[in-house]
């Protein structure tokens, strides 16, 4: 039998309602067996209350999909790492690639958002990868490695657990398009090797997730592979029996 992924992050994007996250949770809790990957729901932050408070003792961890860079004052519509701690929140996605090309999203914001975030106590899921030009180029190691660390600069590591990187080749998000479980491997070992070269030993601990039209049906070969030590999923994770196929 394969290993089920250790983390399964669920990135649910511009979907649900808070009442929708709230029956969608109770469905989840209700058939969720022990021993099933760590969950995490990465939800829209309006969500992010009522979901913390029907998940409680359940082990699901909820996150958001954005943080500010700063941490208050005068930044319209924005919202601190603080704020989403205080939610019930542990986890935020930061540099996805939607924020990234919708909103213009650099590395060196990046950077700061997850330099805000680990200060505050928020683990930061860190996306990186690239597209389908620079594929087709084979450059995508060196381009996906020097977007990395453009995107941890200034980010210390003083614990293990306190950082996840996520590949996300943008070629394979909400496209049907998989990399394949050697393609996801070659990035995520290289991806660790590059942490290791900037945080030591703490680095070796990260855990590397692949992203990409992730689904029951290949999320067992993906996370098989030495590096890959879970997923980021979109589409895959809005229904509840999927999510359970893939967490078991
Ligand atoms: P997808 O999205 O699983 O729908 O491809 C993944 C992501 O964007 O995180």
């Amino acid at each position: 039998m394969a290993k089920p992924p250790t983390l399964l992050a669920l990135n649910w994007k511009m979907n649900k309602t808070p009442t929708e996250a709230t029956a969608w949770a109770k469905e989840l809790t209700a058939q969720l067996q022990p021993g099933s990957a760590q969950l995490a729901i990465m939800a829209p932050a309006i969500d992010l209350p009522a979901l913390a408070t029907s998940l409680q003792g359940s082990g699901v961890a909820v996150g958001g999909q954005d943080v500010s860079a700063h941490a208050s004052g005068a930044y319209t519509g924005e919202i601190s790492a603080a704020m989403l701690l205080d939610t019930g929140a542990s986890h935020v996605v930061i540099g996805h690639s939607e924020r990234r090309e919708y909103h213009a999203e650099s590395s060196q914001l990046v950077a700061a958002k997850t330099r805000a975030a680990i200060e505050a106590g928020l683990i930061p899921i860190v996306c990186v990868g690239e597209g389908l030009e620079v594929r087709e180029r084979g450059e995508h190691v060196t381009y996906t490695l020097d977007q990395l660390r453009d995107s941890l600069a200034g980010v210390r590591l003083d614990r293990p657990g306190a950082l996840v990187v996520a590949y996300e080749p943008v070629w394979a998000i909400g496209t049907g398009k998989t990399a394949t479980a050697a393609d996801a491997e070659e990035l995520c070992s290289a991806i660790r090797t590059a942490l290791v070269g900037l945080y030591g030993p703490t680095g070796q601990d990260v855990q590397v997730l692949y992203g990409g039209s992730v689904k029951p049906g290949n999320i067992r070969e993906i996370c098989d592979q030495p590096n890959v030590n879970g997923a980021l999923v979109g589409g895959a994770a809005l229904e509840v029996q999927s999510v359970l196929d893939m967490a078991s």
